[in-house]
């Protein structure tokens, strides 16, 4: 790619174009005279396009004087617009994603550009009718002033040099306070803002906040429910620098916010801030901090309250780590209860609601405050414990849990292929006959708690609500207009909600998260039971929580309980670091796919040894890691056996290259697929 914007010394223009059965491909074009003083890099064009005269759309994005000889090109048509729609700085680091992150530009630049751009009129796009009901909020009059402690961090993160800072606050702390004066800061400085959250339903809350501080006019919105002409509108405006402020999930930072100074990224632990489906499989995070470098002056904000392993062990080890310790007003935490399932089973209880959880619900709503109930959803598998001593069958060399295949009567660990046949007794304490396995559901929750307490309001929140445009915001303003009693809901109720009349939240089954087999596990089962009871007491009112569990000797469940981070952090960090876990290494997870068993498991194999083989002639297997293959815990999906490759990098950039440009050259059989995740969320 060329470094100049303006070439009036090149002869063809390189044009991005969208074409229905070839896909988004770049072509070299001839520029006609009168456009060699004016045509730049981000330009919009017509272009000749086969035989006759069939005029696209595309993208100027590169220069040069040479042409291979047997390829004819036209003339471009005519530029569309007299200024750039993106900067090189912007297709730099749509090429650096799509070199990091084993994908290609044509893909990224899809993933990246509303679908509109590659339509032939521009002019001609619709308005959208109706506007979205969260941009409808109104400027406050008041203000927020900062506490002490919220401005003694304002004021060390102002100090530090770190492009990258880590706010840990835990909840209800005001990390959105501090948040709003560096926005303030930013925006007189005459730089712009790019302001995230994990999922729409905190998108949208943060945007009515935001917007009651600094009113409608200089905040945009970007997410993927957004339509394409919204997105459209939205692009045109960050264009024009009408927008000082966009707020969005995971894809807005690929939108093209001029003149950046500041990003935050709220709840930065969260695992949708990564693309796992499909290619690029991004991290939100690592492109925000590629934007910081490409961006002079701009600077990055973390900020969570369980953050990401591996942020706070950076953080810590380069002085950017900030603690925000007290609810604001010195709210106390709230008090969480664990209550044993097991002990209700003893008492001949088998459903899924305590008699403890029961009673306090029917006492919050009588008391006119509000219930959430969460479902852990990440339940599609299964795990092994001891009913007698709560061990949960793990293996020794990964420090996952194993899972138990009925065919074979084996226990097999889906990282590494470790295996016991015949399990009967539990390997700690020896007793026979006390294993049990535990899967998922919990979708009865709903229809159960609508038998429990008819006279209640119960509304669920999942997934599906975000599918319908306002849904979600409806649910969310009804919860806190005190119209709903109890509000269900799965993973994405646990963060954000900022409802003082909450005083109750119920965890239906506080160990499923724990139980995964996956490094990550622990993390996120901590993660999630403190930022779900993070959400009670947060007005006047003492807050209650509530967790059941099939296994109470957890010891993270424990640290969950007293949400206490940072013995959280010390007691995983170790583990990370006795198995070679992020942040000791960087993982690269193959996955090698086929309608054919057999077929996927061979081509597996053989990849596994050539790559071993390639990393053993250069000495490296030790700081380069291969694992597997194994089948993946998720085995068969859509018809197609799934087999995992993991490999551990322990050599930063080199051991990157390396291993990607191995893979790059594998050319694979048309019956097998092979998909690469760098730095995966998961390893399931
Ligand atoms: P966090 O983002 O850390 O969970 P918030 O910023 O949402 O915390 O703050 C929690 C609650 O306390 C919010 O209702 C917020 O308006 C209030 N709050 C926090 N700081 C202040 C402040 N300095 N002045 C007034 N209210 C504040
Ligand atoms: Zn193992």
């Amino acid at each position: 790619m060329q470094e100049e914007t303006v070439q009036n010394t090149y002869k063809y223009a390189l044009c991005l174009v969208d074409i229905t059965k070839l896909g988004t491909k770049t072509f070299s074009y001839l520029i006609p005279d009168d456009m060699k003083d004016v045509i730049k890099i981000g330009q919009p064009a017509t272009l000749p396009f086969g035989k006759g005269t069939r005029k696209i759309k595309g993208y100027v994005v590169g220069f040069s004087n040479y042409l291979e000889e047997s390829i004819k090109a036209k003339y471009i048509d005519e530029l569309l617009d007299t200024e750039p729609m993106f900067t090189l700085e912007y297709l730099k680091m749509l090429e650096w994603v799509a070199n990091y992150y084993f994908s290609d530009l044509p893909t990224v630049l899809k993933t990246a550009l509303p679908e509109k751009f590659f339509q032939k009129n521009l002019k001609n796009y619709r308005k959208p009718n109706k506007e979205l009901k969260v941009l409808q909020v109104e400027k406050s009059k008041n203000k927020n002033t900062l506490t002490p402690e919220q401005q003694k961090i304002y004021d060390d993160i102002k100090k530090v040099n770190a492009k990258t800072s880590l706010l840990y606050g835990i909840t209800g702390s005001g990390k959105t306070e501090i948040y709003f004066k560096l926005i303030e800061d930013t925006i007189k400085e005459g730089k712009n803002v790019l302001f995230l959250a994990p999922e729409i339903a905190l998108v949208s809350q943060l945007t009515s906040r935001t917007i009651k501080r600094f009113g409608k006019d200089i905040v945009g919105i970007w997410h993927s429910t957004i339509s394409e002409a919204e997105k459209y509108k939205v692009w045109q405006k960050l264009r024009n620098d009408e927008i000082k402020i966009l707020l969005g999930a995971r894809s807005s930072v690929f939108a093209p916010v001029k003149n950046l100074g500041l990003i935050i990224i709220d709840e930065e632990n969260d695992s949708s801030y990564k693309q796992t489906m499909p290619s690029p499989r991004y991290s939100a995070i690592e492109v925000a901090k590629k934007l910081t470098e490409l961006n002079q002056g701009a600077k990055l904000i973390l900020g969570s309250a369980t953050p990401d392993i591996q942020s706070y062990y950076e953080a810590k080890n380069s002085n950017s780590l900030f603690v925000l310790n007290k609810r604001f007003n010195n709210a106390e935490l709230p008090k969480v209860k664990i209550v044993d399932m097991r002990m209700e089973r003893g008492f001949g209880n088998n459903g899924i609601f305590s008699q403890y959880l029961t009673d306090e619900i029917h006492k919050t709503v009588q008391n006119k405050n509000q219930v959430i109930l969460l479902i852990n959803r990440r339940g599609f598998s299964s795990y092994t414990q001891c009913m007698e001593c709560s061990t949960v069958i793990e293996c020794p060399k990964c420090a996952i849990p194993l899972i138990y295949h009925s065919q074979t009567q084996s226990h097999r660990c889906h990282y590494c292929n470790y295996e016991i046949k015949n399990l009967t007794k539990c390997p700690k304490c020896e007793t026979e006959g006390t294993l049990e396995n535990f899967g998922t559901g919990t979708q009865r929750v709903e229809e159960i708690a609508g038998k429990l307490f008819p006279d209640y309001k119960i509304q669920r929140l999942d997934s599906d609500s975000l599918t319908k445009k306002n849904e979600h915001f409806e649910i969310l303003e009804a919860f806190s207009s005190g119209d709903i009693d109890i509000l269900i809901g799965t993973q994405m109720i646990a963060k954000g909600l900022d409802n003082p009349n909450v005083t109750l939240v119920g965890v239906i089954n506080a160990d499923l998260s724990f139980n995964l087999p996956d490094f990550r596990s622990s993390e996120r089962g901590f993660s999630l039971l403190c930022q779900v009871a993070g959400r009670s007491g947060r007005g006047k009112n003492e807050g209650k929580v509530i967790f059941q569990t099939f296994n109470n000797s957890n010891i993270f469940l424990d640290k969950a309980r007293e949400q206490d981070y940072e013995s959280f952090f010390e007691n995983e960090i170790e583990i990370r670091e006795a198995f070679d876990y992020p942040p000791f290494a960087k993982i690269i997870r193959i996955i090698l796919s086929s309608g054919n068993n057999f077929r996927a498991e061979k081509s597996a194999l053989e990849i596994t040894m050539r790559l071993k083989n390639w990393i053993n002639k250069q000495s490296l297997s030790e700081r380069l890691i291969v694992m597997g293959p194994a089948a993946c815990v998720v085995e068969k999906i859509k018809g197609e056996f799934r087999f995992n490759i993991i490999v551990k990098n322990k050599l930063e950039e080199k051991g990157h290259n390396i291993i990607l440009s191995f893979l790059r050259k594998i050319i694979l059989p048309n019956d097998i697929k092979m998909v690469v995740d760098v730095d995966p969320m998961d390893i399931l």
